[in-house]
């Protein structure tokens, strides 16, 4: 067990002296976790293969999952990445920093098991002056997968992270709740055609506008098959220890099915829990369930999905029944996250 530091740091002035020490601490190879504005992060100094190698041991993840590399300057992007098409200038100077990660050729000063052994490398600039002080002050490219245990919903605060690392790491800069609350957009741009590895915070309708041919895979991967792309499209994954269940169909259909799914679960003995926006709770509030409220619209959705997942399983649901949620901008993400939850399931209605 590691005595796990946490350091409580307002976004918009992060105090120096505490930046420099979590700074000196991705220096000596130790783990930081800090905010973005997707999720938290779980940062190493991602040119030390012996630092990286604490990430997978303290998220329990396998080695088979590559991690992406944030930056805090363009000009690093030269230094972590080989063979940089024009294309990725274009894109990165338009969304970074935001939430939009560059699949490129792998440069050597990063070690093979930042990328699963892939000679290709995942690149992104957070949007949020916690990380982009913290990267700057230790001067060095950060190796940072989500900050939750594998396979767990991602942690959008740090008492999340907490919950699942503490005793693990040895610093969490808490910057209060990530904005978006939904991982970055990954392009893979070593593909002959631009690729979407995984729907995220940037709309696929936007990266359309600029590359009309690119193309969302969305494939859902078995374990088996792991490694093959992009091992977050393993089809179980951000999932609560509830089970969840997904509804979709015409808002009516959806509605009575649902209430009847909640008695039918709850009569059966189980506790049960519903993640709904604030639209809909009216139909459920007389139900013998948990509500969690989502707020009113997609991006509310997305900001509160995950702390509603973990939010529910603290209150020792079995069950959590969601309304998918229309499949345009966000809801593409949003959509992905819930049927990897749900292990693929969506009732029949
Ligand atoms: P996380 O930040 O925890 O959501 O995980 C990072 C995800 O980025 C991985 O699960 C992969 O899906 C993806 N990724 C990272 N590096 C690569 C890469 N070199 N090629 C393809 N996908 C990658
Ligand atoms: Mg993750």
């Amino acid at each position: 067990m590691t005595n796990t530091l946490l350091f409580r740091l307002d976004p918009a002035a992060p105090d120096a002296a505490l930046i420099e020490r979590a700074a000196a601490v991705l220096h000596d190879g130790g783990l930081v976790a800090f905010p973005t504005e997707t999720v938290y992060g779980l940062g190493a100094n991602a040119t030390d293969a012996a630092a990286v190698s604490r990430i997978f041991a303290a998220k329990g993840r396998p080695a088979s999952d590559p991690v992406i590399v944030h930056l805090y300057d363009l000009a690093q992007l030269e230094q972590v990445a080989a063979n940089v098409p024009a294309l990725a200038y274009d894109l990165a100077r338009r969304f970074w920093p935001g939430p939009l990660t560059l699949v490129l050729r792998r440069a050597a000063v990063i070690p093979p098991n930042v990328s699963a052994g892939m000679d290709t490398v995942a690149v992104r600039m957070p949007n949020h002056p916690i990380p982009l002080a913290l990267f700057s002050a230790a001067a060095l490219p950060v190796a940072a997968p989500s900050a939750n245990r594998f396979a767990r919903p991602s942690a959008t605060t740090a008492a999340h992270v907490l919950e699942d690392l503490g005793g693990r790491i040895d610093v969490v800069l808490d910057g209060g709740p990530a904005p978006i609350g939904l991982e970055s957009t990954i392009l893979d741009l070593t593909k002959p055609v631009p690729e979407v590895l995984r729907p995220g915070g940037i709309p696929l309708e936007t990266l359309r506008e600029l590359m009309p041919d690119v193309r969302l895979i969305s494939r859902q991967l078995q374990p088996d098959e792991a490694g093959i792309e992009a091992p977050g499209m393993l089809l179980k994954h951000y999932s609560p220890h509830a089970e969840v269940l997904l509804f979709t169909r015409d808002t009516a259909t959806v509605i009575a099915c649902m209430q009847a799914a909640a008695q039918q679960r709850a009569e059966a003995g189980q506790r049960v829990g519903i993640l709904t926006l604030d639209a809909e709770a009216a139909y459920f509030e007389h139900l013998p369930a948990l509500l969690f409220r989502l707020g009113t619209d997609l991006p509310q959705f997305a900001t509160n999905l995950f702390r509603g997942m973990r939010e529910l399983d603290r209150q020792a649901a079995d069950v959590i029944l969601v309304h998918m949620v229309e499949p345009t901008g966000l809801g593409i993400a949003i959509n992905d996250r819930l049927l990897r939850a749900a292990e693929g399931r969506i009732m029949e209605c």
